[in-house]
């Protein structure tokens, strides 16, 4: 009977979906190695996803619940901790001329979301990764190139921002390296190599569709009160300024402050870059409250001008993996507009429901490694066939929930609706 060695996993892409699928990997004792195209995402010279200064997003209990199952200790606690919870949504508007807020709680029976930096819950499970002896990483390794035959994959290495042949002036220095392995796990974001190289191997069904609305990120600074610093506006609520076909939302930070995104259709943008002077009118009249008392005039307009406009992309693709050799996972699966806010919680539930897979084919299989890989394929197979028509149906219920954010929140037959069920 061949010997089971320890087999090699890689995981591509250091998000919070790959950094949590390493995790789980590394825990069941194989080796496990991490790729990442930028820096570590530790260091405060890493240029952030995005280029955006931070998101915070809602997290939710399918995320927590993964989480959880990776059976890190501490790794929970330290998340939750730089959490704040949300109870409902917080709807801004106007009323006979005066600023009106209406609170809308998300659970009749009081249960809530968390506001989290995702920086931070990213950081988390990098600390976590790095106490494991079986755990390496690759910063500055973006995927090119990938063999699912027989399992190769390609890597450009590159050398590291701040690095001695940088600072001299010289032109910083990159090479190929090869990488054999034998389970690659693809977490590598929207735009994903692993993907594409997949795309080679599985007759792949891919659909994509930019919507047209783009996202700006603004800040909330905190409120200098004489007993210290303060949240400006409710810390506790995710807050709404419906607009129709677009909207202004604040999600609240730790610091104090609110991160706030702007969701506006690409031709306003336009309109309102070749109109600067309409900027601050367009919030006067359509975000109440926001321009002065929480944003000053002058900071809007700067950080309109200087924070990138962003598209907004869904995915839906199928299969997820091909043989035993690869599965993508987050936003490489499913990428998805961020108004259901379940784009990561979807993407750390991947994780635990393809290991739910992986160790119902696996556990029981010690014969050899070839029989391993067969089993693999197996979970693979049932793990797409499971997840497939759950993450299209989260991707549909995204859009739909940018309809309810933008206009149906304040809508009479919604708030009668809503009243009806809290009453
Ligand atoms: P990513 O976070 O994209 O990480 C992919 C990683 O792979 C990156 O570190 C990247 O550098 C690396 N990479 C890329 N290419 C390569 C390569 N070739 N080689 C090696 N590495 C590579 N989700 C929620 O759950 N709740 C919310 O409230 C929420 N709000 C959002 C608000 C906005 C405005 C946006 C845009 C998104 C929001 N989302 C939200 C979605 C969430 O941000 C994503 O679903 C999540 O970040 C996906 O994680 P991921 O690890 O799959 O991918």
């Amino acid at each position: 009977m061949a010997a089971v060695t320890r087999q090699k996993i890689i995981v591509v892409g250091a998000g919070p979906v790959g950094a949590l699928a390493a995790l789980y990997a590394a825990k069941r004792g194989d080796d496990v190695e991490v790729y990442e195209l930028r820096g570590d995402l530790r260091d405060a010279s890493t240029i952030p996803l995005n280029f955006t200064k931070s998101i915070n997003l809602a997290l939710s209990e399918r995320g927590i619940n993964s989480m959880k199952m990776a059976q890190c200790e501490g790794l929970l606690e330290a998340v939750l901790n730089e959490t704040i919870p949300m109870h409902g949504r917080m709807i801004h508007g106007e009323n006979n001329g005066k600023v009106s807020e209406e609170s809308q709680a998300y659970d009749v029976h009081g249960r809530f979301i968390r506001a989290v930096d995702r920086h931070g819950l990213n950081n988390r499970m990098l600390d976590e990764l790095e106490k494991m002896p079986n755990v390496q990483f690759f910063f500055n390794h973006k995927l090119t190139g990938a063999d699912f035959k027989q399992n190769l994959a390609w890597f450009e290495r590159r050398e590291a921002a701040g690095s001695a042949s940088k600072q001299d002036g010289s032109k910083p220095h990159s090479e190929e390296i090869q990488v054999p392995f034998d389970f690659m796990i693809g977490a590598d974001g929207a735009h994903s190599s692993v993907r594409y190289n997949l795309m080679k191997y599985a007759r792949m069904n891919y659909q994509q569709e930019y919507i047209d609305t783009l996202w700006c990120e603004f800040l909330i600074e905190p409120q200098k009160t004489a007993q210290g610093s303060q949240h400006a506006i409710s810390p506790n609520h995710l807050h709404i300024w419906p607009g129709g076909s677009f909207m202004f939302i604040a999600i609240p930070s730790l610091d104090k402050s609110f991160t706030c995104t702007l969701f506006l259709p690409a031709l306003k943008f336009e309109w309102l870059d070749a109109h600067p002077e309409s900027l601050i009118p367009f919030f006067r009249e359509n975000f109440p409250g926001v321009v002065s008392d929480l944003i000053p005039e002058e900071e809007i307009k700067r950080q309109y001008n200087s924070n990138p406009h962003l598209p907004l992309i869904s995915i839906k693709c199928t299969p997820y993996h091909h043989g035993s050799s690869v599965v993508i996972l987050g936003d490489a699966a499913h990428a998805m507009v961020p108004f259901y806010g379940q784009g990561m919680n979807a993407g750390l539930e991947d994780v635990r429901v393809l290991f739910d897979h992986l160790d119902a084919h696996t556990a029981s299989v010690v014969s050899s490694n070839s029989a391993r890989a067969e089993a693999r394929a197996a979970a693979l197979e049932t793990y797409t066939a499971q997840r497939h028509p759950d993450a299209v149906s989260i991707n549909d219920l995204a859009l739909r929930n940018y309809k309810e954010m933008n206009h149906d929140v304040t809508s009479p037959i919604y708030m009668l609706r809503k009243r009806i069920e809290e009453s």
